[in-house]
């Protein structure tokens, strides 16, 4: 059987579905052919190989990439994941939806991604040590706090960030803790990192409630995804009174219809790995079907196409909050809104994450450090600004709240672009 990976699904790839999303808004905004042609590809992609030394004793060498899709906007900005399912591609497809989600909340980036081919469970810790170092110092030629600065994505976290951090110092001779965010507290990361896209998703679903008088108290919520994404924005959903019902991991789903108790959960896989072995009040059910209860929220954080043309009419949910990046297929994408469910785009309810790491690399250029406090109340200003610019425009325009986020991003990038000209 061919194999294909999340981000083929259905013969989908991912790279397909941002490129056709992104040529619908410029058709709508009548974009200039010229800018159309530098958005349409990535500015640089680096291949490289990364040998390391397993504990054994052998050599195994891994794939990896870093694409920085656009800079003209300000440094390229985007995590670093590490999944055995990696391909070129999906990093390409990955960057751009950075340059477009930097765009509609308004912070001075440009899109960048990375990504190495491997599975970082079969690693021991010193060998993810030794993969992270020895492939920070292969991107070293093109990273830096006024280059590009990676953050954590699926499978990567602050510890591997703190590696990349000392990695890059130790090249340089000297500390830099702003050529990467989402590093430890202890080592200039940001209070707040660490549960912002979680918190940052929620804070557009409660900016979406109040536009469409959705009553968040007592409404109901599944999370597809147990992880750093995931995991905080059912508990914020909880803590903002809603009652989630179903949450899904890679090993399975529980569900009950009373709501689940997050929290417990949380503790649990974070000890086993695995959200099935709490022993609380939960039913379990086939993991696909976490996305298939009827609720008024839905949020997928796991990987990209999981919501497709062979399920997308199974799902009930009023609201989809696209915690991951790229979680919808464009032919599900029509089958949703064609249901009358509302959807959230990864570019503006996942823009959190990215929002928080620009707070820590501002705090780290300043050297000094923002309250808890502070840095949620910036994090809900601003998503509320951008959700509400991205409403308003849906509104006015008769689109669907992805097409306004585009044309938005779209049209910041492209004004960037047609300001700073064309080299030489
Ligand atoms: N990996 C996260 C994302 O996809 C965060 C990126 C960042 O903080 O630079 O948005």
């Amino acid at each position: 059987m061919l194999h294909m990976n999340s981000s083929e699904q259905g013969g989908t790839s991912m790279l397909k579905v941002t490129l056709e999303v992104m040529h619908r808004a410029a058709d709508r905004l009548g974009l200039d052919q010229s800018i159309r042609n530098v958005i349409s590809k990535p500015q640089r992609i680096l291949s490289v190989a990364v040998p390391v030394r397993m504990d054994d004793g052998s050599v195994k060498v891994f794939d990896g990439y870093r694409v920085q899709h656009s800079l003209a906007r300000g440094p390229a900005k985007g995590g670093i994941r590490f999944h055995p399912e990696v391909t070129m591609d999906e990093v390409v497809a990955l960057a751009m939806n950075m340059t477009w989600k930097c765009a509609v909340v308004d912070i001075p980036y440009g899109g960048a991604k990375g990504g190495v081919v491997v599975d970082p469970r079969q690693l021991s810790v010193g060998e993810l040590e030794r993969l992270t170092r020895r492939f920070t110092s292969e991107i070293s030629i093109i990273i830096g706090p006024e280059k590009d600065i990676p953050a954590p994505d699926v499978n990567t976290n602050p510890q591997i960030m703190a590696w990349v951090m000392d990695t890059y110092s130790m090249h340089m001779g000297y500390s830099v803790p702003s050529v990467v965010t989402g590093k430890p507290i202890e080592i200039g990361g940001s209070l707040g990192r660490v549960d912002a896209t979680g918190r940052g998703c929620v804070y557009t679903i409660v900016e979406l409630a109040k536009r469409i008088g959705l009553k968040l108290e007592g409404a109901t919520a599944a999370v597809q995804g147990f992880g750093n994404v995931g995991s905080h924005a059912a508990l914020i959903l909880q803590e903002m009174g809603c009652r989630v019902i179903a949450v899904s991991d890679v090993h399975g789903a529980l569900y009950n219809e009373k709501g689940l108790d997050c929290r417990a959960i949380k503790e649990v896989a974070a000890r086993t790995g695995s959200i099935l072995d709490y022993q609380g009040e939960a039913e379990q059910i086939p993991r696909e079907q976490a996305l298939e209860v009827p609720v008024d929220i839905l949020v997928p954080a796991a990987l990209e196409n999981q919501i497709h043309a062979g399920n997308a009419r199974r799902i009930r949910a009023k609201i989809v909050a696209e915690g991951a990046n790229g979680p919808t297929t464009n032919e599900a994408d029509e089958i949703l809104r064609n249901q009358g469910t509302i959807i959230i785009p990864d570019i503006l309810a996942n823009a959190g994450g990215v929002t928080v790491s620009y707070f820590e690399w501002v705090q780290g250029l300043q050297s000094l450090s923002w309250t808890a406090k502070q840095v949620a109340a910036e994090l809900e200003r601003r998503m509320a600004t951008s959700f509400n610019q991205v409403y308003d425009r849906a509104e006015r325009e008769e689109v669907d709240l992805r097409t306004a986020a585009y044309l938005i991003a779209i049209e910041r990038v492209a004004q960037a672009i047609k300001l700073r000209g064309i080299y030489p």
